[in-house]
């Protein structure tokens, strides 16, 4: 719940005119020659649910208005009072905006049994309803497409494909969250591009990914707030082959559709492919950003994060490629 306050200097000679006083990025409080009303420009598919109180309204808040989805406008007040004197100086309004459900959305994925069992924790529920709304509006780049818009012949084994069950080490169930991409000459020559903006916030040797690189970039809403993170994480490829090639990616600022590697590693098992993997972080955790490397799928990385799914307490998720754009 946003409060937002605004002085306002009604005059006869201005009562006349409308005007429109920002009040913030989205939300004007408007008063034309007879009525002072609250007007705002909302995002699709948000509702919003708005108080007020005038100055002369003392402490109480007004009722909720109806709930408006996206744009609306409410009327708080005649502007004049019965004698025709201006009146409010001053107007507060707050709005409460509702993002959907995120368990109705094609980014469900990102839930687990903590977001469907957080009916009782309404605050957790409407933080990853929030970061569900932007991060279901990032339309990546796919990772293999070149400037001129061409993709190369490629396949991404049922074993390999997002989500799938796939032996790893031992553990035939381990879950595999993520993508693997077999270019079909089989070459390690592959040119890999930025799926989205960002930071390459990760750029190492692992045990479980060999070199890998991540490009992470925050999400922000219509208030500038940063609302959580995402990454993208690019593994089985030669970084050393990458420097000898004058590719130095770590820290740098890229683009998207940017390239960020043209080696693949050629001694993966089952050939050269890239392992891609999308991931979302909470904005209310914090610590390294740190991708897990132990003898196990599901060991703990070290730092606070823990390997599995969107709860409170492991912090971050990964996503199906489909929520962004991708076809694999
Ligand atoms: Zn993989």
């Amino acid at each position: 719940m946003k409060v937002y306050r605004k002085s306002i200097s009604v005059s006869a000679a201005v009562v006349a005119s409308t005007i429109f006083l920002a009040a913030s990025a989205a939300a004007f409080i408007v008063h034309t020659n007879d009525t002072l009303y609250l007007s705002w420009s909302g995002e699709s598919n948000v509702s919003y649910k708005v108080e007020h109180k005038l100055e002369m309204d003392g402490i109480a808040w007004s009722n909720a208005s109806p709930a408006i989805i996206g744009t609306g406008e409410m009327v708080l007040h005649p502007v004049t009072n019965s004698v025709g004197e201006p009146f409010p100086k001053q107007a507060f309004f707050r709005l409460d905006k509702n993002y959907p459900d995120a368990a109705g959305s094609s980014i469900q994925d990102m839930l687990t049994p903590v977001f469907y069992s957080a009916l009782t924790n309404a605050p957790f529920r409407a933080e990853v309803n929030r970061f569900a709304y932007y991060a279901g509006r990032e339309q990546f780049h796919h990772p293999l497409e070149n400037p001129a818009g061409e993709v190369p012949s490629f396949s991404a084994p049922g074993w390999g494909e997002f989500g799938a069950t796939k032996p790893v080490r031992g553990d035939p169930q381990s879950y595999h969250p993520a993508s693997d991409l077999y270019v079909s000459s089989g070459e390690t020559n592959v040119q890999l591009y930025a799926a989205h903006s960002g930071v390459i916030s990760v750029y190492r040797d692992a045990d479980k990914y060999r070199h890998y690189l991540a490009i992470s970039k925050d999400l922000v809403d219509v208030d500038g707030v940063v609302v959580g993170k995402l990454s993208t994480l690019y593994a089985h490829i030669d970084l050393d082959l990458d420097e000898a090639d004058g590719l130095l990616m770590n820290g740098q600022t890229v683009a998207k559709g940017d390239l960020v590697s043209q080696n693949l590693y050629s001694g993966t098992m089952g050939g050269p492919h890239l392992h891609f993997e999308i991931r979302y972080y909470r904005a209310a955790d914090t610590g390294e950003e740190e991708f897990y490397g132990g003898p196990l799928y599901s060991e703990p990385s070290s730092g606070p994060w823990l390997y599995g799914y969107w709860d409170p307490q492991v912090g971050y998720g990964f996503a199906h490629p489909g929520n962004h754009g991708l076809v694999f």
